[in-house]
C-alpha cells in the first residue's frame, strides 16, 4: 500500500478523539478503512462532485453517500427547498404535503401501487419482509448470499452448511432463532432457486432480492433472472420483493425494474427504496400492490410505524430531488461513467492488473478480479491488497472511491468533465500500484 503523501494531521487527531467516544471512530462500518488501512478523511464540506476534508484537500467523490447524491452536493434547488421546508418547521408527527406529492412521484416511476414511508433502507426491508409474512401468513425468507438488505437480523444470515438448508447468523448478536427461518442461495442460480422452492414452496412468505445487487459490487442479474424470480414466487404462492434501495432511481430513471421488469412486462409484489429518494436525508420506502399494501396498519392487522416517517424535510428534499432526476441526469451519469469505465479498463490492462467491470444501467464497479463476476463466490476472489493499493493510490491523487473492493463506484450529475478527467487522471497510478501491491 503507498504510503499518504498528503499529510492529513486534521484528520488524524479527529479519528482519534472519534475512537474514543464512538466505536471504530465511525458510525457505520464500511466509512472506516478496514479494509484498505489508515485514516479515513473527515469531510468538512461538499459541493457538486467534491468534496474537502478537514486538512482542506479536495477529492473527486466517488461514493456520493454511498448513492444518495444522484445530483451531487448542495444542489442549489434541493438546498433551497430543504430551507424553505426548514423554516416552516422540521417534524409535526401529522401527515404532510411533501409525503404525499414524494408519494406520488415514486408510483409514477416505479411499479408499486402503495408506498410507506420509513427512515431507513433497513427499516424498509424489515417492514417489507413483516408485511410478507403477515400477508401469506408463512414464515420462511428466501434470500441469496452477498446480497444486503440492511442490518435486519432475519437478513443477517450467511448459508449454512449446504445449498437449501436454512441459515446460520451472519454475526454474533442474532440468535439462531432470527435465522433459521431464512434460506440463503447463490446468485444467479436458478437451480438453487427451484429446488429449495420445489422442497420449502409452500413455506416461503418472499424471496428478496438486490434488484441488481451493488452490495457485492456490481453483479447484475443475468437476463430474465428478476423475471424468473417473480415467476417462480408466483407459482408457489410466495412474494417476490425487490430491494431497489441502491437501484432506485439510480441504475434508471426507474431503477432496475425500467431496466428488465418494465421492459419484459412483470411487476414485483413489493419494493423496498432509499438513498436516492432522500436526497441525503434519511429518507426510504417499501411499496408495492395495494392488496398487500393493505394489510398495513392502520386499514389492516401488521403493524409498522415511526416516529419521523415521511418527515418533512426529508420528503421535501427526496421530491425536490427526483423532480430534478430528468432522463438528462441520467444520460450524464451514463456518459460520464462510460467514460470511467473506458479509463479504467485501459489503465488496468496497462498494468497487467486481472480486472473486470461490471454495469447495471448507470451502477458500476471494478472487481481486481478475472471476470466475470456471477455470484458472491466469484466476488470473494477480488485481490484485496491489490485493491487497498489502488484505493490509496486513488485518494492521493483526489479521488475518494469506496473504501471496500465490494462496492459500487457512484457518481452524480454535478461529475463534469473537470471531475472525470480527475478521476481518467488518477486511474494508470493506481493501476501500477495495484500491479506493485
Ligand atoms: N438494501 C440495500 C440494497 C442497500 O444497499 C442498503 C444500504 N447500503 C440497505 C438495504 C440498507 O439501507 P440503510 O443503510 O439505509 O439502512
Amino acid at each position: 500500500m503507498s504510503a499518504a503523501t498528503r499529510p492529513t494531521p486534521a484528520s488524524e487527531a479527529l479519528f482519534t478523539r472519534a475512537r474514543a467516544v464512538t466505536p471504530g471512530g465511525v458510525n457505520s462500518p464500511v466509512r472506516a478503512f478496514n479494509a484498505v488501512g489508515g485514516t479515513p478523511r473527515f469531510i468538512r464540506s461538499a459541493a457538486g462532485a467534491w468534496l474537502t476534508d478537514v486538512d482542506g484537500h479536495e477529492y473527486v467523490d466517488l461514493i456520493c453517500s454511498w448513492g444518495p447524491m444522484l445530483l451531487g452536493h448542495a444542489h442549489p434547488e434541493v438546498q433551497a427547498a430543504v430551507q424553505a421546508a426548514v423554516a416552516r418547521g422540521t417534524s409535526y408527527g401529522t401527515p404532510t404535503e411533501p409525503e404525499v406529492e414524494l408519494a406520488e412521484e415514486i408510483v409514477d416511476r416505479a411499479p408499486v401501487d402503495r408506498v410507506r414511508f420509513v427512515s431507513s433502507g433497513t427499516e424498509a426491508t424489515m417492514s417489507a419482509i413483516r408485511l410478507a409474512r403477515g400477508f401469506t401468513g408463512r414464515d420462511v425468507v428466501v434470500k441469496f448470499a452477498g446480497c444486503y438488505h440492511g442490518h435486519v437480523d432475519a437478513l443477517l444470515a450467511s448459508a449454512g452448511s449446504g445449498l437449501a438448508t436454512f441459515a446460520v447468523p451472519g454475526t454474533p448478536g442474532v440468535p439462531a432463532s432470527s435465522t433459521e427461518l431464512t434460506l440463503v442461495l447463490p446468485y444467479n442460480d436458478r437451480a438453487a432457486v427451484e429446488r429449495v422452492f420445489a422442497e420449502h414452496g409452500d413455506r416461503i412468505a418472499c424471496l428478496v432480492t438486490e434488484a441488481a445487487p451493488g452490495n457485492m459490487g456490481v453483479v447484475p442479474p443475468e437476463p430474465g433472472f428478476n423475471r424468473f424470480l417473480a415467476e417462480t414466487c408466483a407459482r408457489h404462492g410466495a412474494l417476490f420483493v425487490s430491494d431497489e434501495v441502491m437501484t432506485g432511481f439510480r441504475a434508471s430513471r426507474q431503477g432496475q425494474w425500467g431496466l428488465d421488469g418494465a421492459v419484459e412486462g412483470w411487476r414485483p409484489d413489493l419494493v423496498t427504496f432509499g438513498k436516492v429518494m432522500g436526497g441525503g436525508f434519511p429518507a426510504a420506502a417499501f411499496g408495492g400492490r395495494a392488496d398487500v399494501m393493505g394489510r398495513l396498519a392502520p386499514d389492516g392487522p401488521v403493524y409498522q410505524a415511526g416516529t419521523l416517517s415521511g418527515n418533512p424535510i426529508a420528503t421535501t428534499a427526496g421530491l425536490t430531488t427526483l423532480r430534478l432526476a430528468t432522463d438528462e441526469v441520467y444520460a450524464h451519469i451514463g456518459a460520464a461513467g462510460e467514460t470511467i469505465k473506458e479509463a479504467a479498463t485501459e489503465a488496468l490492462s496497462a498494468a497487467g492488473v486481472p480486472h473486470v467491470v461490471q454495469a447495471s444501467g448507470t451502477m458500476f464497479s471494478v472487481f481486481l478480479t478475472d471476470g466475470p463476476v456471477r455470484d458472491f463466490a466469484d466476488a470473494s476472489r477480488t485481490s484485496a491488497p491489490a485493491y487497498a493499493a489502488f484505493f490509496h493510490a486513488m485518494l492521493d491523487a483526489g479521488v475518494y472511491l469506496p473504501p471496500s473492493a465490494y462496492e459500487a463506484w457512484f457518481l452524480s450529475s454535478a461529475h463534469d468533465d473537470r471531475a472525470v478527467q480527475t478521476v481518467v487522471d488518477a486511474l494508470p497510478g493506481a493501476a501500477r500500484a495495484a500491479a506493485a501491491a
